[in-house]
């Protein structure tokens, strides 16, 4: 469709699961689709191909979410490419999952740097360039709002963060025309948690949609969130998780 026509969209961590079906998902709609990879090079190359087979545009960029500097070079990288940014997609993410005893402090600032600092630097940096009708949407979590297990606090905490950073830069942007908007999903089949792995069952028994979500249904909510129709909605945290936390 011709949806995102004229758009360019930058999503952090799009080579594989529900960054890249955003990707592909904001490609078949007509935006010209950048996206970061920390190191699945080949697997980037898959969705540059896939997007491309479909008559879309699509640029990997390699990209650490944990390092200001890079997250800087792909929005420009992007610009330069595609000649402007318009929607910035903040998926990247690190899961850690340790008990409070064995909890390592590198993995608690690992957590930070890429969950919550690397969103703060793309928005920031993303939000330079944009002009009126620009969006910012950040993939948070379900776990934002519950987190029923050891071990997921530091997870949680860096998801609750958005949660906060998405109404305050509501308020920067808000001026300006931008959206800011925070899309929390439940469980998704992704490789970060598959639906064969061993917390599915248990993470079912707390849905009242007692299955996981498909990646393509959270692509379908930040194409509804980038686009002109949700022009009204911001600083919000948007649930799409089969009713985990209800
Ligand atoms: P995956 O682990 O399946 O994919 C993660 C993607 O992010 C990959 O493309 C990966 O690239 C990239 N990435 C990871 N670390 C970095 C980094 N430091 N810099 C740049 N890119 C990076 O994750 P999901 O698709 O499951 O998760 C996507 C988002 O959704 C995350 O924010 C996650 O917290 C959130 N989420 C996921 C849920 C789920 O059940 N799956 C539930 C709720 C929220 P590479 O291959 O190169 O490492």
């Amino acid at each position: 469709t011709e949806k995102f026509k004229g758009k360019t969209a930058l999503i952090t961590g799009g080579s594989r699961g529900i960054g890249a079906a955003i990707a592909k998902r904001l490609a078949a709609e007509g935006a010209a689709v950048a996206f970061t990879y920390a190191s699945s090079a080949s697997k980037a190359d898959e969705v540059v191909k896939a997007i491309e087979a479909a008559g879309g545009r699509a640029l990997a960029i390699k990209s650490d979410a944990a390092e200001a500097s890079e997250v800087v070079q792909a929005v420009a990288e992007t610009i330069k490419a595609f000649g402007s940014i318009d929607i910035l997609v903040n998926n990247a993410a690190y899961l850690a999952v340790a008990p409070l005893n064995e909890f390592k402090l590198e993995d608690f600032d690992r957590s930070v740097a890429i969950n919550v600092r690397g969103v703060f630097v793309a928005s920031q940096e993303a939000a330079k360039h944009m002009t009126e009708g620009g969006r910012i949407i950040t993939i948070g979590s379900t776990n934002a709002e519950r987190m029923p297990f050891v071990g997921g606090g530091v997870y949680a905490m860096t998801k609750a963060a958005i949660v906060g950073l998405t109404k305050g830069l509501s308020r920067d942007l808000g001026p300006r025309g931008i959206t800011v908007n925070n899309v929390q999903p439940g469980p998704i089949d992704t490789d970060m948690n598959p639906e064969s792995g061993p917390f599915a069952e248990s993470l079912k028994a707390l849905m009242a949609l007692p299955r996981y979500g498909h990646a393509d249904e959270v692509a379908a909510m930040v194409s509804y969130i980038a686009g002109p129709e949700a022009a009204f909605v911001t600083g919000a945290s948007l649930m799409i998780d089969g009713g985990f936390s209800a």
